[in-house]
Order: structure tokens, then C-alpha cells, then sequence
């Protein structure tokens, strides 16, 4: 076992994974006075970030109004009216009962209730330390107005800025694979690379989910899962959250579920983080605004059951379960003279324009008579026609009746994993019912924070209040334990 003095085989804080959670935990552990703070992680520095490199927004609360324009660098350049059109606050409560209206019964509620609490200050505190944001350039009702200037890409390099800044290190290349506690509350940390091993007075475990490795998905999840594909990086293999389980660490939430979300059927096998901006235009968030069928030519989704932030993990998850494992979405004239359809739908190569529902269905091999039943139906029950507008669709049963339709292949593009490990509030792991000293999780290695469904934008968020917790919590353990 190596026991040198200093260098990278001894540090105070170790931190496994340089996403969102695991920045936050760094920059936290500097911020609260640690020596030697250093990250391993699995990438290559040209592919660094994570899967949080690959996102958007991050939800959190707000009460009053000129909060919002402390996050923006130019706010003078904006109306602060026009960007908070239809919500003016957003409560700790509504954004707790948003989370729980969605997330099913295998959940941590206290855990949920105390990030919902921590995000607003959370938020204050990266923007403290350098974090920006901007208007969000197509918001849909129940979004936070507000998105990371740069997309996940600039949000990362701030974070890897601002640790770089306060002495942080991060080692690339570095793929952990075992965990081991040592007396006095320390751990050795083995894997591949030149890294290792590593010794540390505190660690915090922050690589994700097991979302990257298909046997794990496929023992699981299910079978269905092994060969899905994924909407971020290959890096997550889960190694680190297996490894925390075999030294004695407490499991939560529901290991059977995961996000999934419709994506256009372009979608590789998996993304680097370089990729964020195909990334967001392979997204096909709009159902609200039209029908969904599978190639039966059958409805299986309610797609105004509420707002599409709310409802894409439900749709992500059903499309899984359809035959062939592929889902259509259709919208008619009014919607697209309308223009209301993101960027991503219109330059989709897979998505058709046709005269009728019936040569749109031949085309792609649905069934077209009932799928010709299925809008009868509909469209006899009566309801408004289908609104361009997506806050209107909402709750409405719906017509789909104007030529020309347009025709959009989805699948299942999953996007992590919702087991993980037990942590108190402070971001402790749990062994046994009660916290092993030394050891933290943040971020979506975390358990119980999601069940069913998954309210957009509180991974993230999630991530930066846990990782905050987490890297101030290890620094004070690793000052207590002796340090080096
Ligand atoms: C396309 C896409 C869009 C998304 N959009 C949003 C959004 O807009 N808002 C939102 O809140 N959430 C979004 N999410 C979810 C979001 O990515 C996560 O909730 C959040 O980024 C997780 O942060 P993390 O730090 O836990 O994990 P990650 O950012 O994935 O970081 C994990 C890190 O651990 C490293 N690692 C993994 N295994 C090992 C190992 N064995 N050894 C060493 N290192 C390892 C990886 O290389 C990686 O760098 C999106 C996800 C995707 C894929």
C-alpha cells in the first residue's frame, strides 16, 4: 500500500468523477480549507465533463423576482417581464410537490424536500464562485427561465475553471474499479492508469450511475436496456457504486427504473461531451402539441398529461415497451404553420411531411387502419384542436385533423440510472442504517431521488446541493483525521 507523504498518492480529499456533482464537491473542499484536493476520472482531458457537459438548465427556487437578474452578466440587456412570463416565483414548495407529483413512492422525501430547500442558496453560491446564466431561448411553460450561458459545456468549464483556480488537480484517464476502508477511517482507492493506488483522508464518490455498462443495465433493468442507447457519455460504468456497496455501503431508490427520454432516431450509441449541441437538437420533447402512437397505430401515452418537462421520462420509459422499441410522433398542419416545433423536428432526415395520416403510416410501417380509428376517435370525442401553443395543449383532449402531418420516428434514449447509495442530508453514505465516516456520494450515484418520472432540471441541481455538502463535510472530516 503506498504511504507516500505527499504527491498524488496521499491526499486529503479524493473525489471520484469531474461532472457537476464532483466539481461542486471539490470547489466546497477548497472553499473549506483542505490542502490536497484531486479528482480521478475515467475520460481523457479532450473528452472531460461528464454527462453534465451534455445539459441545459438547472431548477431551483426563487421568490422574489430580482433574484433572476443576479444570475444574468448583462441583466440591463433583458426584460425581466418578458423571461418570467406566466411565473414570477417559484416556491421551495411548488418545486417540492413538482418533484414528488412526478417521482412514485420509492423515493427519499426528506432527502427531495432538503434540496429543494438548499437550491436557491446553492444556486446564489455558483454564481459567487462564477457560474452564468442566460434567458432560456425556448422556454416552455413550467421551465426555469433561466439556462446556463454555454449550455453544459460552459457550466463545466467554469467549474473546472474555478477548481483549477483554487488548487484543485484532476487526474484523467483514471478509471476506478475497487474501494477500500483502512483503519483511522481512511480509504485506498485502486484502478487503471498511472493514478493509482490512491490514499485519501476523506473520498467522495461522484461518477454517475451504472447507466454506461450493459451488463448492469441489463441485470438491472431488464434484458430490453442491455443494448438501448445511451444520451451521454460511456464513460459511467458504475465500478465506483459498486465498489462503495461491497465495502458495506446502504442502497436506495429504485434500481429497476432509469430516465429515458424520446429522442430522434439518429441517436448513436452514446455521446461525448463535445457533442452537446447534437445532443439538444436529437431531443423530441414537443408530444404535448400532437399525438404519439407505436406501430400498432395505438395511443399509449396521455401526451397532455401535463407539461412536457414533467411527463418526458414517463413517454422515455413507455416507448421501451412498445414493439420494436420505436414510437411516432404525429402533428398536424396547424402546429407546423404555426412553426411551434424546435429546430431538431424540422431538420430531422427521419421525419416525413405527407397529404394524409394513411400514406404517412404506410410509409413507416404503422398500422393504418387503426391508427385512422385511433384519430376518428379522437377527434370525435370532441376536444379543442390541437394548439400550437404548448401551455394550452396541456390538460385538453386533442384533434388531428389539418394535412400536411408530419411523421417523427422516436426511441429510447436513456440517460441514467436511478439506484444508488443511502446519503444523509449532508451527503454521508450509509452503511448499516448509520453514516461510515469519511465516505460521501453527490449527484446521480446517489439513490432515492427519483422513482417513476423525473422533473427536467433537478439532476443537476440535485448534484451541486449534495456535491456542495459533500466536499465541505469531507474537508472538516479530513482537518479532524489528521490531514497531511
Ligand atoms: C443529454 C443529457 C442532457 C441532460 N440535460 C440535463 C439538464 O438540462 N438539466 C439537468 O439537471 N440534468 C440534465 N441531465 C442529467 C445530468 O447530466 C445529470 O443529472 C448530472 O449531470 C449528473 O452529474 P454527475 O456529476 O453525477 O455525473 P456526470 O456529469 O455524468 O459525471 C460523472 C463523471 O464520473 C466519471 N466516471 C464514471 N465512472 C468512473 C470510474 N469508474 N472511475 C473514474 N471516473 C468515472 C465520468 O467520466 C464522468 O466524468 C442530462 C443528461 C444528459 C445525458
Amino acid at each position: 500500500m503506498p504511504e507516500q507523504d505527499d504527491g498524488l498518492n496521499k491526499q486529503q480529499v479524493l473525489i471520484i468523477g469531474a461532472g457537476n456533482a464532483g466539481l461542486c464537491a471539490g470547489i466546497a473542499a477548497l472553499q473549506a480549507g483542505a490542502i490536497s484536493v484531486a479528482i480521478l476520472d475515467s475520460a481523457p482531458r479532450d473528452l472531460r465533463g461528464g454527462n453534465s457537459a451534455l445539459t441545459k438548465s438547472m431548477r431551483f427556487s426563487w421568490d422574489d423576482r430580482a433574484f433572476i437578474a443576479t444570475l444574468l452578466r448583462d441583466p440591463g440587456q433583458y426584460g425581466l417581464d418578458t423571461i418570467l412570463a406566466g411565473r414570477p416565483v417559484y416556491t421551495d414548495a411548488q418545486y417540492f410537490d413538482d418533484w414528488l407529483g412526478v417521482s412514485g413512492d420509492q423515493v427519499d422525501t426528506a432527502l427531495i424536500k432538503s434540496i429543494t430547500r438548499r437550491s436557491h442558496g446553492t444556486t446564489a453560491w455558483m454564481r459567487a464562485f462564477g457560474q452564468r446564466w442566460v434567458p432560456r431561448p425556448d422556454p416552455l411553460p413550467g421551465d426555469v427561465p433561466v439556462v446556463f450561458e454555454g449550455g453544459g459545456q460552459g457550466l463545466q468549464a467554469r467549474n473546472f475553471a474555478e477548481f483549477e483556480r483554487l488548487g484543485g488537480t484532476v487526474h484523467y484517464d483514471s478509471t476506478v474499479t475497487d474501494i477500500e476502508r483502512l483503519s483511522g477511517d481512511r480509504f485506498l482507492v485502486r484502478g487503471t492508469g498511472g493514478t493509482f493506488p490512491v490514499v485519501c483522508d476523506a473520498l467522495v464518490l461522484a461518477s454517475g450511475g451504472f447507466e454506461g455498462d450493459p451488463r448492469a443495465r441489463e441485470r438491472h433493468l431488464g434484458g430490453q436496456w442491455r443494448d438501448v442507447k445511451l444520451r451521454g457519455v460511456p464513460f459511467n460504468n458504475g465500478a465506483p457504486l459498486e465498489a462503495a456497496v461491497a465495502l458495506g455501503a446502504d442502497t436506495a431508490g429504485n434500481w429497476r427504473k432509469c430516465h429515458a427520454t424520446p429522442q430522434g432516431i439518429g441517436l448513436p450509441d452514446y455521446v461525448l461531451p463535445r457533442q452537446m449541441h447534437e445532443s439538444h437538437l436529437l431531443t423530441r420533447y414537443a408530444f404535448p402539441l400532437g399525438i404519439v402512437v407505436n406501430r400498432e397505430g395505438r395511443r399509449f401515452f396521455d401526451e397532455s398529461a401535463g407539461y412536457s418537462n414533467l411527463t418526458y421520462v414517463s413517454l422515455g420509459q413507455k416507448i421501451m415497451e412498445q414493439p420494436g422499441r420505436i414510437a411516432f410522433q404525429i402533428f398536424d398542419g396547424k402546429v407546423l404553420e404555426a412553426g411551434a416545433l424546435p429546430l431538431g423536428y424540422l431538420g430531422d432526415p427521419a421525419a416525413l411531411t405527407v397529404r394524409s395520416l394513411e400514406e404517412g403510416a404506410e410509409r413507416l410501417g404503422i398500422d393504418a387502419v387503426r391508427l385512422r380509428d385511433e384519430v376518428d376517435r379522437l377527434n370525435k370525442a370532441g376536444g379543442d384542436p390541437v394548439s400550437p401553443v404548448a401551455d394550452v395543449s396541456v390538460r385538453t383532449p386533442k384533434r388531428l385533423e389539418s394535412p400536411p402531418f408530419l411523421f417523427v420516428p422516436v426511441v429510447s434514449g436513456l440517460t441514467f440510472t436511478y439506484g444508488g447509495l443511502s446519503v444523509t442530508t449532508d451527503a454521508q453514505v450509509r452503511g448499516g442504517g448509520k453514516p461510515i465516516e469519511g465516505l460521501y456520494a453527490a449527484g446521480v450515484i446517489v439513490g432515492g431521488l427519483y422513482d417513476e418520472g423525473y422533473p427536467a432540471g433537478t439532476g443537476l441541481m440535485a448534484g451541486a446541493v449534495l456535491g456542495r455538502a459533500a466536499g465541505t463535510a469531507a474537508a472538516g472530516h479530513a482537518a479532524r483525521t489528521g490531514g497531511n
